[in-house]
């Protein structure tokens, strides 16, 4: 029997990343990749305020407006 190996894409690169203890960065491939999804992630927190959203307002529906 071979040990089963789960390799997820990375979000980012969608590089294959071996889903173990090793990838410690997982889902992503590398500490680089996890800063860019993070760093996305924080500049939507900081998006101003009535900015229009000409993209991916999909995802949104529980919006306080
Ligand atoms: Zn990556």
């Amino acid at each position: 029997m071979e040990p089963k190996l789960t390799v997820v894409p990375c979000p980012q690169c969608k590089k294959d990343v071996v889903w173990s203890p090793e990838s410690q960065y997982r889902p992503f491939c590398s500490k680089q990749c996890q800063m860019i999804d993070f760093g996305e992630w924080a500049d939507e927190e900081n998006t101003i305020p009535g900015a229009p959203d000409m993209s991916d307002s999909d995802g949104w529906s529980e919006d306080p407006y």
